[in-house]
């Protein structure tokens, strides 16, 4: 785009991570003509840095509305990890063999089994293994573990190539994809949004979609509204093993160590409240092989490749936000990803899609990702 130039789409969504480009790809594949705007590269925000965990039933301690959309979101990964190649012509790193989630007390154990309970109560699958059964499965854990929750359906895939793969697909679907784009403001016609200014020129659109994670409060301040989020880095590295050395990851209280397609072991991941560049902390590096280190000790002997953080977007209940802004027409939000971004990516477009064409979603609630749970009014505009 020229500086001065002005195109017009029917659906801007800004912010290339694996959220804006969901949207798009679920928009686009409707027949809605969209545009993902970029300010940098697309997934050179937390998108790229994750681990790539699909970990909905692992991570959730409890039934809710959160669990009900975790699960239809590694639903729709399953069957987008069937299709998205094809479509493509590239593969996701999608892997299928389940995650064991780590009892390191007996308490924990007894909260695991607790957990494991309700949700087969609810008709998903997982088993429960004692230290002895555990043990025999990955000899490699040291003797400090209470047992394990193994969960066959929590997949992964590798985050980098699938928000390649979903760029292509919003391109393949008649959408455009701009990078180094950076949304300057919002344009707007009385109470309707009607584009964005970028540093290129202008988009006109009748709805914008603000999926820039922690940068949507930017955007939102000129309107009156203040949406607190909060910066919580997480730093993770890369091993690499000569030979395969763990077929399905592992997830403990604070650690986890997942095996991606490429070869590589991810090993993750700190939690920095407040922290919002993207260096790594030699401490934080310390502090994840420690304790992966400590309950797979074999570990310490791999060769190091790489390390990296990304920044994940909190809210004060770590939920996300997804929904129309009250008062403005035409004007959606989708952020606060938290730490499940990637696993939310496919309902997350699906549900904002919905709400864009007047579509209810069939199956969810989904009333408790409205923006006005954490929208306060009254900012200087
Ligand atoms: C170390 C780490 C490990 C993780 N592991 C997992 C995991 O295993 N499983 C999982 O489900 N989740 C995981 N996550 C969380 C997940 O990465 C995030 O929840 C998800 O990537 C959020 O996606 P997003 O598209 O909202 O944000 P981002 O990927 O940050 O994308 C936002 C984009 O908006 C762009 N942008 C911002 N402002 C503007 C503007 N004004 N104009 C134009 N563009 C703009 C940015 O450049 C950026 O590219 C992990 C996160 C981290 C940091």
């Amino acid at each position: 785009m020229a500086n001065s130039e002005r195109v017009s789409v029917e659906v801007v969504v800004v912010g290339g991570g694996i959220i804006g480009l969901s949207i798009a790809r679920q928009l686009a594949v409707r027949g809605v003509q969209v545009a993902v705007v970029e300010q940098t590269r697309i997934g050179t925000g937390a998108s790229g840095a994750a681990a790539g965990m699909l970990a909905a039933q692992v991570e959730t301690e409890e039934d809710g509305p959160f669990f009900d959309l975790q699960v239809e979101s590694r639903r729709l990964w399953r069957k987008w990890a069937a299709t998205l190649p094809d479509e493509t012509g590239m593969q996701l790193g999608y892997r299928e063999e389940g995650i064991y989630r780590i009892a390191e007390s007996e308490q924990e154990a007894r909260q695991l089994q607790e957990r494991l309970a309700w949700q087969q109560k609810k008709g998903f699958g997982g088993a429960w293994l004692d230290r002895q059964a555990l043990k025999a499965q990955l000899p490699g854990l040291c003797d400090d573990v209470y047992g394990a929750l193994y969960v066959p359906d929590d997949h992964q895939l590798d985050a980098a190539l699938a928000v390649e793969a979903l760029r292509r697909s919003v391109v393949g679907h008649g959408g455009n994809v701009l990078e180094g784009a950076h949304v300057l403001g919002l344009l707007q016609n009385g109470s309707r949004v009607t584009g964005v200014q970028t540093v290129g020129g202008i988009i006109s659109a009748s709805a914008v979609v603000l999926a820039g994670g922690m940068s949507v409060p930017l955007l939102l301040r000129p309107l009156g509204y203040r949406l607190p989020l909060m910066p919580i880095r997480g730093t993770v590295c890369a091993l690499y093993p000569h030979a395969p050395f763990l077929k399905r990851t592992l997830f403990g209280t604070g650690w986890y160590v997942t095996p991606k397609s490429d070869g590589r072991l991810i090993v993750g991941a700190t939690q920095e409240e407040g922290a919002n560049t993207r260096e790594v902390p030699v401490g934080a590096l310390v502090t994840i092989l420690q304790r992966a280190g400590k309950m797979l000790p074999e570990l310490q002997r791999l060769p190091f490749h790489s390390a990296w953080s990304g920044i994940r977007t909190g809210t004060a209940d770590r939920l996300p936000v997804i929904g129309p802004v009250p008062g403005v027409d035409g004007l959606f939000v989708a952020t606060g990803h938290f730490r499940n971004g990637i696993l939310l990516a496919p309902v997350t477009g699906e549900v904002m899609a919905g709400y864009i064409l007047n579509e209810a979603h069939p199956t969810l609630d989904v009333r408790p990702f409205l923006p006005e749970r954490v929208l306060e009014s009254g900012a200087e505009s």
